[in-house]
């Protein structure tokens, strides 16, 4: 059954709306998402991003069913390099982060401690652990993939069959990221 949920940054300028539920429930241990949330969580007055293990907790939804309903004026990218094609939007209110996209690609990663405690979905797997120096530190309550797995991509192209193979945009963000150096 489809639900919708509402979910907003720490100081509740910037208001985003999701149609449940999400395509995955996951966390990336990958370099980039490590290094993205450490220059996140020194923003001024930044809320935690990482999990105990590093990793970004994720809940991955149609792009087509993630809006955001008040405060996109609030909304900055932040991408790690000039090139990218990923990048990573942060509330600048309160700096608190809102999600990962992937421009081309076509769903959004809303970050999990968006979710009001109590009421993530459960973790249904880790991703690029091999990224890390010592996977074996991991707890072993869910799948921890070296990269990512062949369900994790079926369930991906099941998601954008049902989109109709469209691409949409996540045309509401404007502008870039102040990252002190
Ligand atoms: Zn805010
Ligand atoms: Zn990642």
């Amino acid at each position: 059954m489809t639900q919708t949920i509402k979910l907003s940054c720490a100081c509740g300028s910037v208001e985003m709306e999701a149609v449940d539920p999400p395509i995955m429930s996951t966390e990336c241990l990958c370099t980039s998402c490590r290094t993205a949330a450490g220059v996140f969580e020194a923003l001024p007055g930044a809320p935690r991003l990482r999990e105990a293990t590093g990793g970004t907790r994720t809940e991955m939804y149609r792009k087509d069913r993630v809006r955001c309903v008040k405060g996109a004026d609030h909304l900055r990218e932040h991408r790690l390099t000039a090139q990218t094609t990923t990048r990573r939007v942060v509330a600048t209110c309160c700096n608190t982060p809102i999600f990962l996209d992937f421009t081309s690609g076509h769903w959004i990663d809303l970050y999990g401690p968006l979710w009001p405690a109590g009421t993530l979905p459960p973790l249904q797997m880790r991703t690029m652990t091999g990224d890390m120096d010592d996977p074996s530190t991991l707890p072993n309550d869910v799948p921890n993939l070296r990269t990512h797995s062949a369900g994790f991509f079926l369930r991906l192209i099941l998601a954008w069959a049902a989109m109709g193979f469209r691409r949409p945009r996540a045309d509401y963000v404007k502008g870039v990221l102040d990252v002190p150096a």
